[in-house]
């Protein structure tokens, strides 16, 4: 296995691929336990019609459900973009143990608005596949004007 930050980005990058074929902004996110991943998840906001439903709060809500318990602490989340405040803020909650993300989000991102949301423990790491998870967004973006 190469970099496994890279490795698990391009599982989430491929959740991304897939939010952009339904016609939703391309964003997704695994949850990896013990190596293994739990959850795939990806934003559904236009498929639900609901501003909340973020990959990251999907990904949460079926990571909790497959381990049967709501605390995260020894998982790894891996996002292609910065999370909002409102999925650090959820994220904050499920005491995740590590988030991964991809391109920085300098509009919504919470490391410029709400640096504290997440809980004090997790390890955050920045920037994996960055220019990848971004060029999917800007692309996506292009293509809708
Ligand atoms: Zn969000």
């Amino acid at each position: 296995m190469d970099n496994p930050h890279e490795y698990f980005m391009k599982f989430a990058l491929r959740e991304a691929k897939d939010a952009e074929s339904r016609g939703e902004i391309p964003v997704g996110a695994v949850v990896v336990c013990n190596g293994r991943i739990i959850a795939r998840a990806h934003n559904l906001t236009e498929t639900l019609t609901d501003v909340t439903a973020h990959a990251e709060m999907q990904a949460i809500t079926s990571a909790a459900n497959v381990l049967g318990g709501k605390y995260l602490t020894d998982c790894t989340l891996y996002v292609t973009l910065e999370p909002c405040v409102m999925c650090a803020g959820a994220l904050g909650w499920s005491q995740i143990g590590t988030v991964v993300y991809g391109a920085i989000d300098e509009k919504r991102g919470f490391g410029k608005f709400a640096p504290g949301a997440l809980h004090p423990k997790t390890k955050v790491v920045a920037g994996i596949l960055a220019d990848e998870c971004a060029s999917l967004l800007s692309d996506f973006f292009k293509k809708r004007r």
